[in-house]
């Protein structure tokens, strides 16, 4: 067993974010807002976790597709390899293009785009649900005759480099935007001006954009996030709202046709009350957290916790045993659920935080063979689950209530 070395891109990711930051201050511009950075980290780390348990399926069914369907048999030779970046590059252009026309597939690349920040923590806004999706379509490689271990490299690289292009302190960048998908463009991409929806959809190379006509140049201050914005940090709301407005939809749709819009229709042409309608009922009334130094103090806390959590997890992956895997999963998740509702000062929070005490507990128990641990915490629980001053102390403490 060895160390998975894949967790140094957390802390890469984060030197590069220092960065940014530090040249952002610089430059006297304000490109970070607190609510909004710990949203779209924590929609990474639950990436980065799942992502942890769903890869090598995606690459073992690289592998079963090539040797059981290759089409041709392609040499590692140095055009071939030119040849399978351009392909690659080719085939995102279209899955990002598709993913902005298609509602089912613009249900799960919508939480890349929610976000009114612009900066490198909106390169971390992936789920878990793209990711089935995008690794899809990359299997039209091996299925061409690339070997799978050629794709994968390749796609570690095309990955890495989408990173880059997440950022407002990179100017243009000369000759550079005639070829590559620059910082520049890719603002554009994230835009809500009329004139810059639905382009820039490259990855890499910005010449398919200009083949296939989405191609705009980065003019006017580009304002960042979706033209309808979601109102809400809900990390559970953020990943599945769209989902639930084509339920929705769906339902109320009568005829076939309508229904089949629903799911493979313009996003544009989706009901845009549908979504009015489920905030009223999902999103009661909130009132805005008052951003004192202890609630920052005391949520910044979890995430660094989680982002030490999931690091761990990930260097240790060979040494943990289901019930670690099981328990760091649940936790991570339980805590940025809890991450999100506290920036709604969501009250039932409380009840969160003696859910991940029971996993804790339990861990332990597991661990030490001792079901008294487990009986004691979960008596602890009941008793101060139910009392009303502690709740009352905990929310004063957490939201100055
Ligand atoms: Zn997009
Ligand atoms: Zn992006």
């Amino acid at each position: 067993m060895a160390l998975n070395w894949t967790a140094l891109a957390i802390p890469a990711f984060f030197i590069f974010l220092g960065l940014e930051y530090i040249a952002s201050v610089r430059k006297k511009r304000n490109l970070f807002t607190f609510e909004s950075s710990v949203a779209n980290i924590s929609i990474g780390i639950a990436e980065r976790l799942m992502n942890l348990f769903v890869s090598a399926s995606f690459y073992g069914l690289f592998y079963y597709i090539y040797d059981a369907f290759a089409l041709f048999e392609i040499p590692a030779t140095f055009w071939m390899w030119i040849i399978l970046l351009l392909a690659t590059d080719l085939i995102w252009y279209w899955y990002h293009r598709l993913s902005h026309e298609i509602n089912l597939f613009w249900a799960a690349h919508i939480v890349h785009h929610q976000s009114e920040d612009f900066n490198y923590t909106v390169s971390a806004r992936i789920t878990i649900i793209q990711a089935f999706l995008r690794n899809a379509f990359w299997c039209i490689l091996p299925l061409l005759g690339f070997h799978p271990a050629m794709v994968i490299s390749i796609l570690v690289i095309h990955g890495t480099y989408s990173f880059f292009t997440h950022t407002q302190v990179i100017g243009k960048l000369g000759w550079f935007e005639h070829v590559l998908i620059t910082p520049s463009h890719h603002r554009v991409h994230h835009a809500s001006n009329e004139k810059y929806l639905n382009k820039n959809y490259g990855d890499l190379f910005i010449f398919w954009d200009k083949l296939f006509g989405t191609f705009q140049r980065e003019e006017e201050q580009p304002d960042y996030g979706l033209t309808h914005p979601l109102k809400s940090y809900s990390f559970m709301w953020q990943h599945f709202h769209y989902f639930m407005e084509m339920f929705a939809a769906f339902r109320k749709a009568e005829t076939f046709s309508e229904k089949f819009r629903v799911v493979f229709g313009k996003p544009e042409d989706l009901d845009q009350q549908v979504r009015k309608v489920l905030e009223r009922k999902f999103l009661p009334y909130k009132t805005q957290a008052k951003s004192t130094l202890r609630f920052k103090a005391y949520l910044t806390l979890q995430m660094i916790f989680t982002i030490a959590g999931l690091f761990s997890l990930i260097l240790f992956i060979d040494y943990a045993d289901l019930a670690d895997k099981v328990f760091a999963t649940l936790l991570i998740i339980t805590t940025l659920v809890n991450c999100g509702a506290l920036l709604e000062q969501r009250r039932w929070i409380y009840y969160l935080e003696y859910l991940r005490l029971f996993f804790v507990t339990a861990l332990l128990s597991w661990h030490l063979g001792s079901a008294e641990i487990l009986m004691a915490g979960a008596l602890f629980i009941i008793f101060s689950a139910t009392s009303d001053s502690v709740k009352r102390w905990y929310l004063k403490f957490v939201y100055d209530l």
